[in-house]
């Protein structure tokens, strides 16, 4: 058997032991995890499949990217906020947080 299919029977099997789960909760929990294996591998595995090259200009794209975001030089937003950060430079560094996250769930350095 499918070793993801398993991992879907025994996950099943725990959710049956739990008398007050959801039923319908758990079916649509079994849909929405059946209905993912038949659309075959995730799309992260696409990523994680390019070449080193591949990987260094992704690098270089995340580092432009948090560069462009990074929230420096004068702002008088900035400066008039008690944080220290405007609303748009503290979405900026959100953003910037997301490009690293993303860096970092694909094993790609960022240099910075
Ligand atoms: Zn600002």
């Amino acid at each position: 058997m499918n070793a993801d299919l398993t991992a879907l029977a025994a996950w099943l099997d725990t959710q049956l032991d739990d008398e007050h789960a959801d039923r319908q909760t758990i079916c649509e929990d079994v849909s929405a995890r059946l209905l993912q294996l038949a659309a075959g591998p995730q799309q992260d595995h696409g990523l994680l499949q390019l070449t080193a090259e591949q990987r260094d200009v992704l690098g270089q794209v995340l580092a432009d990217a948090v560069t462009y975001r990074d929230p420096s030089g004068a702002c008088t937003g900035c400066d008039a906020s008690p944080a220290g950060l405007c609303a748009d430079h503290a979405e900026d560094l959100d953003k910037t947080d997301l490009y690293l996250a993303l860096a970092r769930h694909l094993a790609i350095e960022v240099d910075r």
